[in-house]
């Protein structure tokens, strides 16, 4: 069980990469932790990490486009820890490619993973916080949302991210509960490595450019994420709502 006051939080895709990051930053901040990814055993790194911090993790393997398997994550994370009480709808996958060369295939998976997803995640754990009358739900969205070459389904399911969010924020802030979203720029994981390579380039090169056309000259970090997804599952942000929060190094403006 988590200690009293202790909150319980759930990082969907917290195998590695970004919510990685956010999973082994919201425990070091107190919270016990579920790290959901697609197969449970993927998890072990984040959870060894969190719990030889002296933190609380489990581990829970489920598809969160698969509305069954996310309902029992969501109900063995509480039945463990005693609670949900923050959500991080971070799983994501890309299947990029050209309108004219992008499958049927290409778009179901997009949409299911981003945003089927987060909509079952979200209604998986909105029980839970409607009852204490407290949560901060926050989604992962993209600069990708604002149109990017060979994005079409990427970036059409991160815009939606933000109208999801911005209705969510509506519905549930009479129940305490704050839903906000995250729209990140470059940031550097396995995901944008798999840029790199269909590409054609290294990864270091592609960072090279990311960072040439960024504001701040540089390519984020998973840590990036994480210290804003802190602020916004805090107490401290719960005036906060309804808000797309872009950390980009001012890759928007250019
Ligand atoms: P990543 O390194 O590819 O990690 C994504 C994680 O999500 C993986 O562990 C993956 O598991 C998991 N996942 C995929 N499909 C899933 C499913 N159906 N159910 C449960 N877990 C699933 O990606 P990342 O770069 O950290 O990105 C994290 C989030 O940030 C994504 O939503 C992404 O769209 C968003 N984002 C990333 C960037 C960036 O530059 N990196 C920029 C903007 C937004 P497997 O390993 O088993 O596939």
């Amino acid at each position: 069980m988590a200690t009293p006051e202790q909150r319980v939080a759930l990082v969907t895709g917290a195998a590695r990469g970004i919510g990685a990051a956010v999973a082994r930053r919201l425990a070091s901040d107190g919270a016990a932790l579920g790290v959901l990814d697609l197969e449970e055993s993927t998890c072990a790194s984040t959870v060894d990490a969190i719990t030889s911090a002296g933190g609380k993790a489990i581990a829970l393997g489920a598809d969160v486009s698969n509305g069954e398997q996310i309902t029992a994550a969501v109900d063995r994370l509480a039945k463990e820890f005693g609670s949900v009480d923050i959500l991080v709808n971070n799983a994501g996958v890309t299947r990029d490619n050209l309108l004219f060369k992008m499958t049927e295939q290409d778009w179901d998976t997009v949409v299911a993973v981003h945003l089927k997803g987060a909509f079952l995640a979200s209604k998986a754990v909105q029980k839970y916080m409607v009852e204490r009358k407290y949560g901060k739900i926050v989604s992962m969205s993209s600069v990708s949302a604002l149109g990017n070459r060979g994005q079409a389904n990427y970036s059409a399911v991160k815009a939606g991210l933000q109208g999801f969010t911005r209705t969510l924020a509506i519905e549930l802030g009479p129940f305490g509960i704050n839903v906000n979203a995250v729209a990140p720029g470059f940031i550097a994981t396995d995901m944008t490595d798999d840029t790199a390579r269909r590409v054609g380039v290294t990864p270091e090169e592609l960072q090279k450019q990311a960072a040439s056309i960024t504001p701040v000259r540089r390519v984020g970090q998973p840590e990036d994420i994480a210290n804003t997804i802190a602020f916004l599952t805090s107490d401290e942000s719960s005036f906060i709502t309804g808000q797309i929060i872009y950390v980009d190094g001012g890759r928007k403006l250019t």
